[in-house]
């Protein structure tokens, strides 16, 4: 394989995160690449050996993993520190509006994100978002 300038190359790519097809923009020499173009988001970097960042132990699936579990505590947080209200204890015959911090039993403080319907709320709990009964009589 020959490898030089406007040849295509899978590089590592910090900002997507992923090994990526690569255009070679600039060569250190005749055999080493230097900087590479992400096809993907267009940004000019340093090429980086895609078998040696591996070695990190950074599987794309744990990635993505970590990533959801992240941003589910991220918003429970936010919506957590944005209510003004009291927390009410969880009941299926209590009724909860929008933004209402519910004390739940099994899944610990959550905050309701949208209003199904008469009797189901959508709630953000520290783990997971979930779909409550309420207003049940
Ligand atoms: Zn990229």
């Amino acid at each position: 394989m020959t490898i030089g300038v406007g040849k295509e190359v899978l590089s590592y790519c910090s900002k997507c995160k992923l090994t990526l097809a690569h255009t070679i923009t600039n060569m250190k020499d005749a055999k080493t690449i230097g900087k590479v173009e992400c096809k993907t988001c267009k940004t000019t970097h340093a090429y980086k050996d895609p078998s040696k960042v591996k070695a990190k132990g950074t599987s794309k699936l744990t990635q993505q993993k970590n990533k959801t579990a992240d941003s589910v505590s991220d918003i429970w947080m936010a919506a957590i520190n944005n209510s003004k209200a009291k927390s009410k204890k969880y009941t299926i015959k209590q009724k909860f509006d929008l933004k209402d911090i519910i004390d739940h039993p099994t899944f610990g403080p959550g905050v309701v994100d949208r209003l199904i319907d008469n009797n189901k709320i959508q709630v953000i709990f520290r783990h997971d978002i979930k779909t409550l009964v309420h207003n049940k009589i």
